[in-house]
């Protein structure tokens, strides 16, 4: 094995049975049985041609994928311009694959999602942190200043951020995206007279929860147009409740899709997941119903975790920062033995829960409610 790999252990959630679960941020609603059915219907369809490998390029899929994030967002976009993969998780190693690598830095602002560092590790690429600010926003000084520094070759964001909730405010991601046009990494020089053109950094912007995203926060897909270094990632395993499927897209530039296409394995998305993902983004409307009323959820709990005088982030997703605990572990601890499994991630002292239904949230209260009285 490479010598900075030994001895690690493989990235996960810990998962115990017990009755709430509320540690992942999936969409604690199951799909509709009609849903079900036309999954499985063309999924059964699918298995007729399962001798044959799967379209590589997958166009019908992409083209359902733009046209869900027109509904979305209102942002019009081409199929050219959108990328998928197993998961947000593998176009997000695309992306590594295809600009970071030996020499080359990925930048992040943490705390921030505990894959990030691993992508970077598994490409060889070298990671660097810039602290976010006191309320978990991005320290634009900061960030900037660390740009100019490393060189790096992606700029990776996630907004809402998870395990903070925070989203990035347009006015910041456009001061970013200037800078970043000329912060990549230095070319390859053609010839000793060959000045050093500058480059851009590819900012990445993760919008796994941005369908959770507060009224008046708006998407980073609305800055595409002008900015070709700008990729916007998106997943059906939040906000969409698909989360056992492994579908994750990506919008961008046609020019940094290609340059994606180049990494990607040949025939990676199944013919299975094609056309599962098909079927259930024709139910888009009744899958996206539930978000009006997790956002609802989600804005009750900050207020009654607030109310019993705890230290709670903003949220613009689908779950929500808390604390401070001196003894986080005894608190986590003490919630799994009441029946109720949240995530013990983030700053020292914070917990992470992610908005159930609205039954489970209440046994989240209570069960909460017994640990700290
Ligand atoms: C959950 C999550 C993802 C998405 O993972 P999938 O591979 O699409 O299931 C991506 N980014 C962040 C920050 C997440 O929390």
């Amino acid at each position: 094995m490479r010598p900075d790999l030994a001895g690690l252990s493989p990235y996960g959630a810990p998962r115990i049975d017990v009755p709430v679960i509320l540690n992942v941020n999936e969409n604690p609603f199951a799909p509709a049985p009609e849903v079900a059915e036309d999954i499985a219907r063309a999924v059964q369809a699918a298995a007729t041609g399962l001798n044959r490998y799967p379209d590589r390029d997958f166009p019908e899929l992409r083209e359902q994928l733009a046209a869900y994030l027109a509904v979305e967002s209102g942002v019009e976009l081409g199929p050219e311009q959108i990328w998928a993969g197993n998961g947000s998780n593998e176009v997000l190693l695309h992306v590594l694959q295809a600009y970071g690598g030996a020499g080359r830095t990925m930048l992040t602002a943490t705390p921030s999602y505990s894959m990030y560092p691993e992508y970077a590790r598994d490409t060889q690429t070298a990671f660097v942190t810039v602290d976010r600010a006191d309320d978990f926003t991005v320290d634009l000084d900061a960030t900037r200043a660390a740009m100019t520094e490393h060189r790096p070759a992606v700029l990776v964001l996630a907004s809402p951020n998870n395990p903070t909730g925070t989203a990035l405010a347009t006015e910041d991601l456009l001061a970013l995206l200037e800078h970043a046009r000329t912060t990549g990494p230095a070319d390859t020089p053609t010839g000793p007279d060959d000045a050093d053109t500058p480059t851009a950094t590819v900012v990445v912007i993760d919008e796994a929860y941005g369908e959770f995203r507060r009224e008046g926060t708006p998407s980073a897909l609305e800055l595409l147009a002008d900015h070709p270094h700008l990729a916007v990632a998106r997943t059906m395993s939040k906000a969409f409740g698909m989360a056992g499927l492994r579908l994750g897209y990506l919008a961008a530039a046609r020019e940094l899709v290609d340059h994606l296409r180049v990494v990607r394995l040949p025939y990676h998305l199944s013919a299975i997941t094609q056309a599962a993902a098909l079927a259930a983004l024709s139910h888009r409307d009744s899958l996206m119903g539930q978000v009006k009323l997790l956002r609802d959820e989600r804005d009750a709990l900050v207020d009654h975790l607030r109310g019993r005088g705890l230290e709670v982030a903003d949220s613009d997703a689908n779950f929500v920062m808390f604390g401070r605990f001196e003894d986080r572990h005894a608190v986590w601890d003490s919630l799994v033995s009441r029946g109720v499994l949240i995530r013990e991630v983030g700053p020292q002292g914070m917990l992470r829960v992610s908005v159930g239904t609205p039954e489970e949230n209440d046994r989240f209260r209570a069960a909460l409610e017994e640990v700290l009285s």
